[in-house]
């Protein structure tokens, strides 16, 4: 016999139980424009071109942040006097950026190579082996701007970092910590073994030069004012018997940029205006132009809305979702949380009331009341949604952009799907919260 509960225990209910068949069939549909999404979008840069398409193909005004952030807006019945709906999500992955003079010549191996120096927390043994693709910009002398991507067409080539056979890693590899087993100046891309023929000095690089010289009109010195990315050239796929699950590159923390997106693109008349900001930077902490540490981009967003507005009033009535991932109960590793107040696949949108680490060190801790706000509001629309700590205390942690909004004095939380792998290069998430972020975004973009 079963035993009895109280019927005031708090239950963590899947998501799969919330929402109906149609609902479900609902969520499955969403995740396929947002694989295509992702397999489009693999940089910020990328991602900025698609958001503005989008938004000019819905009539939506954007305002762009130089070329790496963006911001929809969306006027509202209220005005703008009684603050704002902001949902802010990252458009930047970790991955391996190219150094500013990256082509050598390994003489031993006979190999022309790429030196990298990564972007973001990556766990450096993840990249090597897999096929990569080349995404970015090259400004030649003259300022001619050449856009690059290369690696995800069946017919381009691919990139791939080498590692040692396990015949011989015992010394350099296995007998190290995880950690130092590849070196971070290791990360070097193998880009060619053809040489020219004839009597120069480095016969490899030489051809990759007259190659790209060739096709693209570059010279070497012409590296040095470009941004190149090496991303996984995995294409997005279904995960699963059940096809349950979405595994893709980037999806932290572009699935919540995609559902902010279409969240704002699906709304016309919205109680307060509605804000879906994108930006940069958030992998390296948030530094830089086009980051959310950048308050004279909103300050300027909300003079081009209202000229006349004040802007201080406009901020401390502003309620902010820092739309960003948790982390998903990870098998075989439950040690490191704590299962009561982690996230796991397939319950929903995690809320999470503070991030920071061990002490709430560095969080944006939201209050009491504007949790309760989100909970009524998802509770209200029956969105399924769980509460979520990256981490036991003091076993690790982590931070979001909420806590530069909630220095402009707004109500900020952390609202975003749990995600598997999170940092690596085939990062795992669920349709039911995927589907789940873009209704929560959305009833929030809308209130
Ligand atoms: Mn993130
Ligand atoms: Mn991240």
């Amino acid at each position: 016999m079963a035993e009895a509960e109280s019927k005031h225990v708090y239950k963590k209910i899947p998501a799969w139980e919330i929402l109906s068949n149609e609902n479900i069939k609902q969520a499955f549909d969403f995740s396929e424009p947002y694989k295509r999404f992702l397999s489009e979008v693999k940089t910020e840069r990328e991602a900025v071109i698609k958001i503005k398409q989008m938004a000019e193909q819905k009539n939506k005004n954007i305002m762009l942040n130089r070329v790496s952030g963006a911001a929809i807006f969306v006027s509202g019945i209220k005005p703008l006097s009684d603050g704002l709906r902001i949902v802010i999500s990252h458009i930047d992955s970790p991955r391996l950026d190219l150094k500013q003079i990256p082509l050598f010549e390994d003489s031993d191996s006979s190999l022309a190579l790429l030196e990298t120096h990564y972007y973001g927390g990556i766990k450096k043994f993840h990249w090597v082996t897999i096929p990569l693709s080349l995404h970015g910009i090259v400004i030649k002398k003259d300022g001619d701007k050449i856009t690059f991507r290369l690696g995800e067409e069946e017919k381009d080539p691919i990139f791939s970092v080498p590692d040692l056979l396990p015949h011989l890693s015992y010394d350099v590899q296995d007998t190290k910590k995880m950690q130092d087993a590849i070196n971070a100046e290791n990360l070097d891309i193998v880009v060619g073994s053809r040489p020219v023929k004839g009597e120069y000095k480095n016969k490899i690089k030489t051809a990759i030069l007259e190659k790209l010289n060739e096709e693209y009109g570059l010279v070497e010195e012409d590296f040095i004012s470009a941004e190149i990315e090496a991303v996984p050239a995995f294409a997005p796929r279904d995960l699963g018997f059940d096809r349950s699950m979405v595994a893709a590159y980037g999806q932290d923390d572009r699935v919540c940029a995609y559902t902010a997106l279409q969240a704002i693109l699906d709304i016309e008349k919205p109680n307060h205006t509605a804000i879906s900001i994108f930006v940069d930077k958030e992998e390296i902490g948030s530094e830089g132009n086009a980051s959310a540490q950048v308050t004279t981009f909103i300050r300027s967003l909300l003079k081009t809305i209202d000229p006349n507005v004040d802007l201080d009033k406009v901020m401390l009535k502003s309620k902010v979702i820092s739309a960003d991932v948790n982390a998903a109960i990870t098998p075989n590793y439950t040690e490191v949380f704590e299962l009561k107040n982690a996230s796991a696949i397939g319950h929903g949108v995690v809320m999470s009331k503070y991030t920071g680490h061990g002490g709430k060190y560095s969080a944006n801790d939201a209050s009491a009341e504007y949790v309760s706000e989100i909970r009524k509001l998802l509770n209200s629309k029956s969105i399924p949604w769980q509460t979520g700590e990256l981490g036991k205390v003091e076993k690790g942690g982590g931070g979001t952009v909420a806590k530069y909004f909630s220095r402009l004095g707004m109500e900020v939380i952390d609202l975003g799907p749990p995600v598997l792998s999170m940092h690596s290069p085939y990062e795992v998430t669920s349709k039911v919260d995927i589907y789940s972020a873009y209704l929560a975004y959305k009833a929030f973009l809308e209130s």
